[in-house]
């Protein structure tokens, strides 16, 4: 049975990087024999203009019925303006929240030929390849009750509430634990347990879901640490695992280990392995209609949607080769080009040479 795959171009850049991540996905789709069906639907500001709405229903409905989603990225300064309800982020947490994407793999991974464009010693770096896996719909940025309120003695408090149900540690390390089994398996499972109790029961449950996978090596380590490990010695982690609110700042961390945020890929899972695909970054308004924006990140994205919804490791394996060889061969968008060697090239040269490396 045909595979529906929805396409969701967003903003500024959005549409430009969709469209090479869209012709490397048919391009694998024709080697591959996968029966993809691509469908296109409207999020964000591109819903707002279409619409009055960042999610329309119409795209919600679609969203359901497809097996992955491709997404460019959303927002930019055209609805900067605009109530909180109508702001192009809010279509992506809509569907995020009603997908119950809970399981976000932000994996970092250094190819050793953009090692001098990271922040840290080349040899700190090269061959970096982690995998941080953060719960994206609970915790701190969900928990009720949240607000801002005035005290018995005038003065003004905020509060937030940080919670988490066993049943949503326990299906995130789940995903961790079997993630890591396609990897090195290990796992280190990052809280704040000397200090607040949700991560007390969250270190309780890593420990009873990693008991059901032998095979996988378990640690636990506090935040902090965390933190000043990745960007000590980096290359110590496999998998990572950990909230909402850590996973954010520390996969970001991550993020600019590698150098450029235009080659990070990311995904959003649910329980069965659907999910949503798209870069890190976001719509890049200062670039956008220049032919400047690297479409690697969302390329990559279409190699993880070919792993981890798809079931084709080899499509997969396949266009990750074909993003190391047109870096080998010295091709480099402008966010990545720093050696006078290397062929500077735009948005669409760069999506044609990784097809073109495909199909050879
Ligand atoms: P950004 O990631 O869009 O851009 C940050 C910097 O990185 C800019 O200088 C940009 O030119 C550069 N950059 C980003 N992607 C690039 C690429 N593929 N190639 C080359 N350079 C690239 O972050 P921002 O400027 O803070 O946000 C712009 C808009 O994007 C905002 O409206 C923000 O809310 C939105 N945003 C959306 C998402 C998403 O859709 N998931 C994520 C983050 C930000």
């Amino acid at each position: 049975m045909a595979k529906k795959i929805l396409v969701l171009p967003g903003d500024y850049i959005g549409p430009e990087i969709v469209a090479e991540a869209v012709g490397v996905l048919e391009t694998v789709d024709a080697r591959f024999n996968l029966d993809l069906e691509l469908e296109y639907g409207l999020l964000g500001g591109a819903a707002l203009d279409k619409t009055g709405v960042p999610l329309p229903p119409e795209t919600l409905e679609r969203a359901r019925a497809a097996d992955a989603i491709l997404l460019g990225a959303v927002g930019g300064p055209k609805w900067d303006a605009n109530e909180r309800q109508l702001r192009p982020e809010r279509g992506l947490l809509g569907i995020r929240s009603a997908l119950q994407l809970f399981g976000n793999l932000r994996p970092a991974i250094l190819y050793p030929q953009l090692a001098g464009a990271s922040s840290l010693k080349p040899e700190v770096v090269s061959g970096l390849d982690i995998l941080i896996v953060r719960e994206l719909t609970g915790g701190i940025y969900f928990g009720e009750p949240r607000g801002v309120r005035t005290r018995s003695d005038g003065e003004r408090e905020g509060f937030n509430t940080y919670v988490y149900r066993e049943s949503e540690i326990r299906r995130i390390g789940h995903l961790a634990f079997s993630l890591a089994r396609q990897r090195n398996r290990r796992v280190c499972s990052v809280d704040k347990a000397n200090v607040l109790e949700v991560t007390v029961l969250w270190r309780e449950i890593m420990d009873e879901v990693g008991s059901q996978y032998p095979d996988v090596e378990l640690s636990h380590m506090y935040v902090d640490n965390a933190a000043m490990q990745l960007v000590r010695a980096p290359k110590q982690f496999d998998v990572l695992v950990t909230g909402n609110m850590f996973g954010d700042i520390l996969s970001d961390a991550a993020a600019m280990l590698t150098g450029s945020i235009g080659m990070l890929p990311s995904a959003s899972l649910d329980g069965d392995g659907r999910g949503m695909y798209e870069p890190c970054h976001g719509s890049a308004p200062d670039i956008a209609g220049r032919g400047q924006a690297n479409p690697l990140a969302t390329i990559l994205s279409v190699a993880m949607m070919l792993r981890y919804t798809l079931g084709s490791p080899d499509a997969a394996a396949a266009v990750e080769r074909a993003v190391s060889s047109v870096l080998d061969a010295g091709l480099r968008t402008p966010d990545i080009h720093a050696a006078p060697g290397q062929r500077l090239v735009s948005t669409k040269e760069m999506g044609a040479a990784v097809m073109a490396a495909l199909q050879s």
